[in-house]
């Protein structure tokens, strides 16, 4: 029997951007296998908002028999020659959503590698080669070990994925602005990654407020850690705010929804306001410069292989897990997954599993 390791991976790809939602079983050429790789056998894969924004082409055309997924967690199979020895065949790790940087810049010197302005995501992004990097809906995965993360024992392979992109994406700005005890910290949007954003910054320490526009989400957001409570669609729901955050993180999938100037209100003096959200890249912000004298806004962009290493053991230390769904991996399945991510139908997050039997 001929097999199918190491000369072709599989994977569900979109073969049909009119039909993305219909992806289909492909093989493909990996890329080239360099000195520092590594190959993984991929046993999980968290379903993120930017696989389905991706393969319905809102970031721009889906590239031909593109895999998407970049919350990855698997074994190692294969080092390659360079790789550093502490890695074991058999090791279990994940990969998010970069796989590679150019590793000199004072960017990636300074552990800001998704800043880099040579950045390879884990899908859609060309290496030097013009090869189109492969998601995680894969058998395999073939990374640099930069970007090769150690999963903790302690957390369990179907819990740890969805940490791998969403769950750092929301630690990264609490982290960088000062998530921690003494500090309220709000999160917008619980829904996806929000309701990874509750339960970090509680578990690093501070009083959390939770946002989302109506009150069915209340419940869910006080079990998950949150001490108070906002339906921002209420008339009214700010009128006791007034100077009252350090931070907040907006974890909304896009900001037209979201009225800034009344968040900038409820803000203290130097807050900040950051937003992770990556929406229609023709969405444009509209803020009023008297309500922002004071408060600062950004937008944060995924997480760095040390933050994720920190929100791993963060995660690991506090024993909390993401509310995951799990759906097995193939083409039904990920046309469940992504038919009901489109409806906002999902608690909270999606991990597809069972690579095994679909990818033998
Ligand atoms: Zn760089
Ligand atoms: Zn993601």
């Amino acid at each position: 029997m001929k097999m199918s390791y190491p000369e072709k991976f599989q994977g569900i790809a979109v073969t049909d951007n009119n039909n993305w939602l219909n992806p289909k079983k492909i093989s493909f050429e990996p890329k080239k296998f360099l000195p520092n790789d590594i190959d993984i056998k991929i046993a999980a894969c968290g379903v993120c908002g930017s696989d389905t924004h991706t393969a319905a082409s809102r970031w721009g055309a889906c590239p031909k028999n593109q895999i998407v997924g970049h919350e990855i967690i698997g074994h190692i199979v294969k080092l390659g020659p360079n790789c550093d020895k502490s890695w074991k065949i058999g090791q279990r790790v994940g990969v998010g959503a970069q796989s590679g940087s150019c590793l000199n810049c004072d960017r990636c010197e300074t552990q800001n590698e998704p800043y880099c302005p040579h950045t390879i995501l884990t899908y859609t992004s060309k290496y030097d080669d013009g090869y189109i990097s492969q998601g995680g809906y894969a058998s395999h995965a073939r990374v640099h070990e930069h970007f090769v993360i150690p999963i903790p024992d302690e957390l369990p392979t179907n819990f740890a994925a969805p940490l791998l992109c969403g769950g750092v994406t929301v630690f990264s700005p609490l982290l960088r602005h000062g998530c921690g005890p003494g500090k309220k910290v709000g999160i917008i949007g619980i829904g996806g990654i929000g309701h990874m954003g509750i339960m970090i910054a509680k578990a690093m320490g501070a009083e959390v407020y939770a946002f989302s526009r109506g009150e069915n989400k209340r419940s869910d957001a006080m079990k998950l850690g949150a001490d108070h409570y906002f339906a921002t669609g209420t008339e009214g729901w700010d009128k006791d705010l007034f100077n009252t955050l350090d931070l907040v993180v907006i974890c909304a999938s896009s900001l037209t929804d979201i009225n800034l100037d009344q968040y900038i209100n409820i803000m203290k003096i130097g807050g900040m306001i950051q937003s992770i959200s990556i929406p229609n890249f023709t969405e444009k912000l509209v803020l009023s410069p008297f309500s922002l004298v004071g408060v600062n806004i950004g937008n944060s962009h995924i997480g760095s292989p040390h933050e994720i290493k920190l929100l791993l053991d963060l995660m690991a230390t506090n024993g909390i897990k993401p509310w995951i769904e799990t759906i097995q991996i193939n083409e039904t399945g990920v046309n469940e997954a992504w038919t009901r991510m489109e409806k906002g139908d999902v608690k909270y997050r999606f991990v597809l599993t069972d690579f095994d039997s679909e990818f033998k």
